[in-house]
């Protein structure tokens, strides 16, 4: 079973990511639910490359109810472990809503540590 090795669950509303995200930190997240085994499905995975607190509000309205979150030691870390995340729990073929592969900023250079999607 892929691991996201983060935070929580905890639920996903507002005050709860106040108080768990206490730093303005690059990071990555998941969203999802519950299962009855206490464990989170992850419905979607992210990052942000300077604000993960920020990022995770910007989902706040759409219909998942935890999330996990982890911060980051480099904006470069953040893009690997959405990567790794991404690709561990199948993409858009897999249980995620993510449509499309990760993102990396403009002439960062950066390459996916699992596929070749930027050559
Ligand atoms: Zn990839």
């Amino acid at each position: 079973m892929a691991s996201l090795n983060m935070q929580g669950p905890f639920a996903f509303d507002k005050s709860t990511i106040d108080n768990q995200i206490t730093k303005t930190s690059a990071g990555n997240y998941a969203l999802g639910y519950v299962n009855k085994e206490d464990k989170l499905v992850v419905l979607y995975v992210g990052r942000s490359d300077n604000d993960v607190d920020g990022r995770i509000k910007s989902h706040i309205g759409e219909s998942y109810t935890k999330f996990k979150y982890s911060y980051a030691s480099s904006p470069k870390a953040a893009f690997e472990k959405e990567c790794h995340n991404y690709h561990d729990f199948g993409g858009p073929d897999g249980s995620l809503n993510n449509t499309i592969h990760p993102d990396r900023p403009k002439n960062s250079g950066w390459k996916c540590p699992v596929c070749n999607i930027f050559g």
